[in-house]
This record gives C-alpha cells, structure tokens and sequence, in this order.
C-alpha cells in the first residue's frame, strides 16, 4: 500500500518560505488523509478522495484556487485512470463546478469517457454537481497583475498501489494560466496521467512539453516492458531535454517502486510509504 501526491510546481517556494511552510503542511497532511482512506479502499476510490482534498486546498491550481485563463475566466480539468480495468476518464475545461475529479469518477462507467466543455459541464449540472465558483481573492489578484509564467503552475496529482496490488492515477488542474480560451492541458489526457497493472504516473509542468513526450504512457509502457520506474522515469524526461521540456512526475510500480522526478527546479510533493515524506 502506497501514495504519493503533488501539488505542481512551484518557484516561489524556493524565495517564500512562508508559502512553501505552507504547502508543506498541507502536502504532509493530505497524503497522511489518503494513506489512512487507502486502508479501506481501492487505489481508484483513494486517488479521487485524495485529488479531491488537493482541488478544495486553495493554495494549489486545481478546483479552489485554479488560474484565471486570458478571457478573465477559469477552465478545470481533471482525469482519473483506473489501473486495473484499464479504463481512462476525464474532464476538459469544465467550468463553474467545484471538483472536477468527481466528474471524471462519475463519468468512468460510461461509454463516453472523456467530455469536454458545454457537454461536461450538462453531464456535471444532470448529476447534480452544483454550481461553483472556484475563484480566490488571491488568484484574482495575480490575474490582474499579470504574473510570470514561473508561478502559474501547481497542478495536482496523485498515485496510488492498494492492497490488492492495484493501481490507480488522478489529474487535475486550473492550467497554464493566461491560456487562450478552448487551450487543451495535458491534464486530461493520457500523456499527463496514465496507469495500468504495471506503473502509475501522474505529471505536471508545461502541457505541451508533457503531450510532446507522451509522458505518462511512455514511462508506463517501459516499466510494462521490464525497465525499473526510476530508469522508465529518467530516460523519459531525458528525451524532453531537445526542447527544453518542463515537467515533473509522480509514479508509483507494481512492485511498489515509488519515484518523483521533475526536470527544472522544482516540484512540490509529499508521499506516504513507510511513513511521510514532504519536498524539502
Ligand atoms: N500541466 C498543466 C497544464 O499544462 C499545468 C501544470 O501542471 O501546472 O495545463
């Protein structure tokens, strides 16, 4: 039984020890909350509690608190895979909803997986998610500032292996920041989020770097194929390196190998394993 979790990056933990004090705490305490849910219940169910806690947690760019895209408004996406049942679901710029990653858990049934925009948001609004507005004072703020690329990102994500051996990854993010209205994360696709019975990755940074290398899939498929996942893990970000790419991931194997990485400094993550750990 494992999890990890992150909550993107984040530059200005590295100058504001104030906020990175902060995001510490609740890392170290939301990982502690699902590592107790993963007690009881399978990796799937665990990993959207889990990203659910993360998007109500307003210092991170997911549900509560997410980036204001360029046309003043804010655009959710989340995706959740099942491991187990190879079954991938997910929300693309979803507004007015509050947690996204319960979208994607609903919609895992269906036929119609992955729904984006007017369509997800009638899907939610016919399931009885309500209306929310996930906007804070402080993203508010930055929106109106026009702040630097460097702090736009905090995506989050979590893994989890359960006891039966079964692994699951969730997604879930507010995006770029800035965005042209209708710009598609990497959040909600398989390239930022992806699992299966042999590895479970969930990515963050620049959504076109982390398509470009099909991040996800590509370090999964390696660990299918035999290579251990801090190997899979490095030579995947290696191969971002021509382009600069920036991303940062969480992973967990089946053979309960637990890996972050993350290629510019530096992602926030915390992880439950024999006890916590928190980004330093
Ligand atoms: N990957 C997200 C996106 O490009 C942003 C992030 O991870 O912070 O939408």
């Amino acid at each position: 039984m494992k999890i990890i979790i992150h909550g993107g990056f984040f530059s200005e933990s590295q100058t504001n020890q104030k906020v990175k004090k902060a995001k510490q705490d609740a890392l170290a305490e939301i990982v502690q909350l699902g590592h107790k849910y993963l007690q009881s219940h399978t990796a799937v169910e665990t990993v959207v509690y889990t990203t659910c806690l993360l998007e109500n947690c307003e210092l991170f760019n997911a549900g509560t608190g997410s980036q204001i895209q360029s046309d003043g408004k804010i655009r959710l996406s989340a995706s959740l895979m099942d491991g187990k049942t190879m079954r991938f679901s997910g929300v693309i710029n979803i507004e007015d909803v509050k947690n996204p990653i319960c979208i994607a858990e609903k919609l895992l049934p269906y036929d119609d997986r992955v729904l984006s925009g007017r369509g997800a948001l009638n899907f939610a609004r016919e399931n009885g998610f309500k209306y929310y507005n996930p906007e804070t004072p402080q993203r508010r703020k930055e929106y109106e500032k026009k702040l630097s690329d460097s702090i736009r990102l905090g995506t989050v994500g979590c893994v989890a292996l359960d006891v039966y051996g079964n692994l699951a990854a969730a997604t879930s993010t507010g995006g770029k920041g800035f965005e042209i209205p209708g710009r598609v994360s990497d959040s909600a696709t398989t390239a930022g989020n992806y699992a299966n019975a042999f590895a479970a990755i969930s990515c963050t940074g620049v959504g076109e770097d982390i398509v470009s290398g099909a991040v996800a899939s590509n370090i999964v498929t390696r660990v299918t194929d035999a290579m251990p996942l801090a190997l899979a893990t490095e030579k995947t970000l290696n191969e971002l390196k021509p382009y600069d790419g920036f991303a940062g991931i969480i992973g967990i194997s089946a053979t309960g190998e637990i890996y972050h990485a993350d290629t510019h400094p530096y992602m926030v993550w915390a992880s439950y394993d024999d006890e916590v750990e928190v980004f330093a």
